[in-house]
């Protein structure tokens, strides 16, 4: 087996860390909602990830300084402080979190000289810096001054070369992985660089031009990929089939029409539903009826694949050796077309193989049906996760010190 992982991790670092200042970029972007007159954490899935690696440096007795970013704020929103989610880091270490007034600056620094071993500092939002995003090499400088190692879990952000994921590894010692981001990393480039076959992919969601990318990539390597959503429409399109209302990307057609070109030539198989259901509108009380072909009639538009399809898919999803799925089989926001997207998340819970859920609303899907404990690697990182299957390096992932 390759290599997949070649990048020092905390672990490397955690006999040398006690009374040392450890800087920690996790993705502690986690859903928020409101509470009466307060703001509180959503989903704690993110958190409880990044979990494991604050804990190993709380315990090598490192003083640990957490920095994330949280939504897209403009100026210093104070909706999107970090405050809530230092009280849910706090309960799930079991120790109090104390928070940052912001990201850098002398009263940070007085807050860093002030840790003691095991003590836990989180900084404010990375992003109420505005050189967070256009990785600003003297924000990058002040965050590395903080610290002597650095640590990146932050798996979500790691396809983003930002101050806190890439900039600050030019300013500190030593610049490592954290257990998040490792598993992350080797378990989703595992997949690409030497899966266990026969490796089947589910790909679904909105647009063809969003994964084009990965269908180009796991045409090479993957035995067969079954294609759901909306996305499917464009290959019907390309296929000179009727689509009805059905949302059509009409980007999407030409990549579509490629895609269906390559898979002629590839040792890959690349299956379109055969079946749908259909909706006369975007909506949960629209009237619905079943289609077995995939014409679609006037006045009607594909909101699911059909019970024949879900079946075929379930099923070779269960006899597969590794499952890679990223994107709904359809509208599953709305019950009438959701049996497709849940037969299929059922079918990754009841596999033997290697389950992997590459992130977004097919992970979001996943954790609705109650299935998230069932898989075997859920993915933190939508954008990061899609971009490593297509054999993209991930800047955050690249500027760690090689072992
Ligand atoms: P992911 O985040 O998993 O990559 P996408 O964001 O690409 O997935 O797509 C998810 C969205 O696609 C969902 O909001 C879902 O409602 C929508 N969708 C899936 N199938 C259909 C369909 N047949 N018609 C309209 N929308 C669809
Ligand atoms: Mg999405």
């Amino acid at each position: 087996m390759p290599p997949v992982f070649d990048k020092k991790t905390v672990r490397d670092i955690a006999p040398d860390v006690a009374g040392k200042r450890v800087l920690v970029r996790a993705d502690l972007n986690a859903p928020l909602k409101e509470e009466g007159d307060a703001i509180v954490v959503s989903d704690d899935a993110r958190i409880a990830g990044s979990v494991p690696t604050i804990k190993l440096l709380v315990e090598s007795g490192a003083k640990v300084i957490v920095c994330s970013h949280l939504g897209r704020p403009k100026d210093h929103d104070p909706k999107l402080s970090l405050a809530p989610v230092a009280a849910r880091l706090g309960e799930l270490l079991g120790k109090p979190v104390q928070l940052a007034p912001a990201l850098v600056g002398p009263e940070v620094e007085a807050l860093v000289d002030g840790l003691g071993a095991g003590d836990v500092l989180l900084l404010e939002n990375s992003r109420y810096e505005v050189g967070e995003t256009k990785n600003d090499p003297e924000l990058a400088a002040q965050l590395g001054r903080l610290a002597d190692f650095y640590v990146n879990d932050a798996f979500g952000a790691a396809h983003r070369a930002h101050a806190t994921t890439e900039g600050v590894t030019h300013h500190v010692g030593s610049a490592v992985a954290g257990l998040l981001l490792e598993k992350e990393v080797s378990t989703l480039r595992g997949i690409i660089e030497a899966p266990e076959h026969p490796l089947v992919v589910v790909l679904g969601g909105a647009k063809v031009s969003d994964k084009v990318a990965v269908i180009d990539s796991f045409l090479k390597v993957a035995d067969a990929i079954l294609i759901g959503g909306a996305m499917a429409f464009s290959f019907y399109t390309a296929q000179g089939h009727k689509t009805g209302n059905s949302l059509v990307e009409e980007a999407g057609v030409a990549l579509a029409a490629k895609a269906l070109e390559d898979a002629k030539d590839s040792g890959c198989e690349l299956v379109l539903p055969t079946d749908l259901v259909l909706g006369r509108e975007f909506s949960a009380d629209t009237e619905v009826q079943e289609l077995d072909g995939v014409d679609v009639p006037d006045d009607w538009m594909g909101l699911d694949i059909g019970p024949k399809s879900a079946a075929d898919y379930a099923a070779r999803v269960k006899s597969a050796a590794t499952v890679f799925w990223n994107g709904p089989m359809g509208a599953f926001e709305l019950a009438p077309f959701a049996a497709g997207t849940r037969t299929v998340a059922q079918a990754m819970a009841d596999a033997d193989g290697v389950t992997v859920v590459g992130g977004g609303d097919s992970a979001a899907a996943i954790a609705e049906f109650g299935f998230a404990d069932d898989v075997t690697h859920l993915s933190t990182g939508g954008g990061a996760a899609l971009e490593l299957v297509e054999g993209k390096e991930l800047p955050g992932v690249e500027a760690l010190n090689n072992v």
